[in-house]
């Protein structure tokens, strides 16, 4: 019979469900056909209404980031985890109990720091003996609910991200530092970059910049879009609006009256296409934009990101040096001018050529199937 592995995530913005799937796709890429994989939302299948608190992800990251850093930071404690654990016991832990028994997994891979608790308490009550591995999708900054020593092995991304592990009491034999889960798909294409703009109706020699908000279409896109049109940047844009429907509308109405050439898409499962027609990213630091935009050999230019959660992030961009930070859509257009035609740009390209790790989703498919 087929082995089964369950991988548990939660559609908060796009980077778990995006982890999950590209987790997926290197295990069949290593295995195909041999593996039967199924992607859980947690919250979603056992939490009945306390779903709620995950589909207000999207409106809190994207009109209040404060409140989600002022979250992120009050939840960082030990004790309030625990109480949170015993809150949500009742509602989801049985659920999760009976999913599990009626699924009867052989490895169970968590991407999401919010269930890895009572995930592990439910592997433990219902009597099965199922491995449980957990996939750190925060490169850098944890949040302390991602650790629980009760797993067989934790999976992280960089050395940083294991200290901070260690310090919230993972033990060291059961961390592995391999990198982002990331699609394998987002790997440098041996296609030109102008051919590929032909095809997709682009102009194949103009310097093509991304931008992009996580799924959900977070940062103030609208303005960086009209400044770069004010300082007459020679360039043309492609928009990545992801699940911000309004956005989509918005700047579809705004392409028509600017100058700038603009292509906008809602979300999309093409990014990495969009990718690698372009030269430089302008985006949220959302940890799988990052990883990804390295892996395609784009300069990062951030322009946002969420308290706490994604701040760790931002630091590394300017510590590697793969990229700039500002908030102020000014300074990004006088960044893009800075860069994109200058030697600073290849030092750029260089450093991301010795930080990125486009075969991590691979490895940790490797780790994974160890366990079946
Ligand atoms: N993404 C996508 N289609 C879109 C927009 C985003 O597939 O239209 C993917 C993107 O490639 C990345 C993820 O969604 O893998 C976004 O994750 P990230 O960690 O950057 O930010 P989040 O949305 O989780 O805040």
């Amino acid at each position: 019979m087929k082995k089964k592995i369950l991988y548990l995530y939660s559609d908060t913005g796009g980077g778990h469900r995006a982890s999950a799937q590209a987790l997926i796709n290197a295990v069949d890429q290593l295995h195909k056909g041999k593996v039967v994989q199924e992607m859980i939302d947690v919250f979603a299948v056992c939490s009945g209404f306390l779903n709620i608190f995950a589909k207000l992800y999207a409106p809190v990251i994207r009109y209040y980031p404060k409140l989600w850093g002022q979250l992120f930071y009050w939840l960082d404690d030990k004790k309030k985890l625990e109480r949170l654990e015993q809150m949500s016991r009742p509602f989801i832990l049985k659920e999760l109990i009976k999913l599990i028994k009626k699924k009867k997994p052989d490895l169970i891979i968590s991407v999401h720091p919010m269930v890895n608790h009572l995930t592990a308490s439910a592997i433990k009550e219902s009597g099965l003996t199922i491995p449980f591995i957990v996939v750190i999708t925060d490169p850098v900054t944890l949040h302390r609910a991602w650790i629980t020593p009760k797993v067989d092995l934790t999976i992280v991304a960089t050395p940083e991200a294991k200290e901070n592990a260690l310090a919230y009491g993972m033990l060291e034999e059961k961390i592995k530092v391999i990198g982002m889960p990331i699609d394998p798909k987002f790997a440098l294409s041996a296609k030109k970059k102008a051919l590929m703009r032909k095809k997709n109706k682009l102009k194949p020699k103009l310097f093509t910049i991304l931008l992009m908000g996580g799924g959900e279409g977070a940062g103030k896109m609208n303005n960086i879009i009209r400044e770069l049109d004010r300082q007459d940047i020679s360039a043309q844009l492609i928009v990545i609006a992801g699940r911000n429907e309004k956005l989509v509308q918005k700047l579809e109405k705004e392409a028509e009256k600017i100058k700038l050439p603009l292509r906008v898409y809602g979300f999309t499962d093409q990014v990495n296409e969009l990718m690698a027609e372009s030269d430089m990213i302008i985006t949220k630091a959302g940890p799988g934009a990052i990883a990804e935009s390295l892996a395609m050999g784009l300069p990062i230019i951030i322009t946002s990101w969420l308290p706490g959660q994604e701040e760790g992030n931002v630091e590394f961009v300017v510590r590697e040096n793969v990229g700039r930070v500002t908030k102020d859509p000014e300074k990004v257009g006088q960044l893009v001018k800075e860069l994109m035609h200058s030697s600073l740009f290849d030092e750029l390209k260089d450093n991301i050529a010795r930080v990125s790790r486009p075969n991590a989703a691979l490895e940790i498919a490797e780790q994974i199937l160890a366990y079946l």
